[in-house]
């Protein structure tokens, strides 16, 4: 459980930035959509407790794995920002963030 972590710092969804290292995404970037464990909620400032869940999240090519590099085998463009997105097929989807969601055109 990582909500016994001191500082709990968890990873957090953001627009146009890798959830895992948290560097913005290049204007060309591709983005590979991958199963990741992120922060949904915290209660308590310092955080007490910290709710996480799995999601399919954007991660850059520094930050993906050999493994999920070779599984992303489908590819298709974020209806927001028209991002290149690369997953396997079940985790492929098309919007790279919950603004993109907002903002895409269906
Ligand atoms: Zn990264
Ligand atoms: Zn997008």
């Amino acid at each position: 459980m990582r909500a016994k972590l001191p500082f709990m710092p968890g990873l957090r969804r953001r627009a146009d930035h890798c959830t895992r290292c948290g560097n913005p995404f290049s204007r060309d970037a591709t983005a590979y959509m991958v199963e990741e464990t992120v922060v949904r909620d915290e209660v308590g400032v310092p955080p007490q407790v910290v709710v996480v869940q799995r999601e399919t999240v954007p991660v850059c090519d520094s930050c993906v794995t050999a493994a999920e590099r070779a599984a992303a085998t489908v590819s298709a463009a974020c209806k927001g920002c028209q991002r290149l997105l690369r997953a396997d097929a079940h985790h492929i989807s098309f919007v790279c963030s919950i603004r993109c969601q907002q903002e895409a055109i269906w």
